[in-house]
């Protein structure tokens, strides 16, 4: 199953064309993407019998789609979790998952233009899984089955507020607006999961910065989910950021950030591209 947020409304995206979700079940399943997966079980089993709608997906333009989240209950976000990128950043890999939060505040829309709030803006293509049914004390081998699917997150970071004062502050650093765009498509996780290798691309403009295979993760998803569960409960809709493998603009010699005019354009297999123009903070009002 594929899924969308079009001009604001849950759709569900079959053979090329689009369908409005409350309108093709006559009201039983919400606009709200947010409210499907809260109910997923039904609302998987509801999409198999939906047939192809009348409006093209490829007439849609950029800033049609919006993100596959708004007001998730919890965001986790995982670093250090490729073991080159805990390299590049100058630490070694943790014994457990390294967990901080993005605030939902910062998500976004696939497409819309990222102001950068400082000179220090870097880049992080991640895979995001969204919680299913969720729950608590998942074992690992069931962790796969809490989650209803997976789509592209980036997880821009302000790295001189990341940085600043001992702790570092992750969760804040990584949260201002446009720091978590969310798409362009959602894929179950079933059908994500049958592509025999799942890889993930970042490029700036024309030059390509991070690329991986989701072989290389540390912990696995399924491990996240039976990580976190034993402390937390997971709730449905809850995103989890699964941390970015390397290539980010900190680890280069000198640092190397995001300036205005320059186009983020992020890939993972099977889940679309979706891409981000800097613009400068103070143009962008
Ligand atoms: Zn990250």
């Amino acid at each position: 199953m594929r899924l969308a947020v079009i001009e604001g409304r849950a759709s569900l995206l079959i053979d090329g064309t689009i369908v409005d979700v409350e309108r093709a079940s006559v009201g039983r399943f919400s606009t709200v993407v947010d409210e499907l997966y809260r109910d997923w079980s039904s609302f998987m089993q509801w999409s198999t019998d939906v047939a192809a709608g009348d409006r093209l997906e490829s007439e849609l333009r950029s800033a049609q789609w919006g993100a596959l989240a708004r007001a998730p209950r919890q965001i986790f976000a995982v670093g250090l979790n490729y073991v080159d990128h805990a390299a590049e950043s100058g630490f070694t890999v943790p014994e457990h998952p390294m967990v901080f939060t993005k605030f939902a505040s910062s998500i976004a829309g696939p497409f819309e233009p990222l102001k950068l709030p400082s000179d220090n803006v870097d880049w992080e293509v991640e895979l995001v899984a969204v919680v299913g049914h969720g729950g608590r004390n998942i074992a690992e081998t069931d962790g796969l089955g809490a989650i209803a699917g997976f789509c592209i997150g980036q997880d821009y970071s302000a790295r001189d507020v990341q940085m600043r004062g001992v702790p570092p502050q992750f969760s804040l650093g990584k949260s201002f607006a446009g720091f978590a765009p969310l798409g362009p498509v959602f894929v179950d996780t079933a059908t994500f999961l049958q592509q025999s290798d799942v890889t993930l691309d970042c490029w700036i403009d024309d030059a390509i910065v991070q690329s991986a295979s989701m072989k290389d993760m540390v912990f696995s998803v399924p491990r996240l989910v039976s990580e976190l569960s034993s402390i937390v409960d997971l709730l449905p809709g809850d995103l989890i950021f699964t941390g970015t493998p390397p290539g980010v603009g900190f680890g280069q010699q000198p640092p190397r950030y995001l300036r205005a005019g320059e186009v983020v354009r992020s890939t993972i297999s099977g889940l679309g591209t979706m891409s981000q123009e800097c613009v400068a903070h103070r143009d962008a009002s």
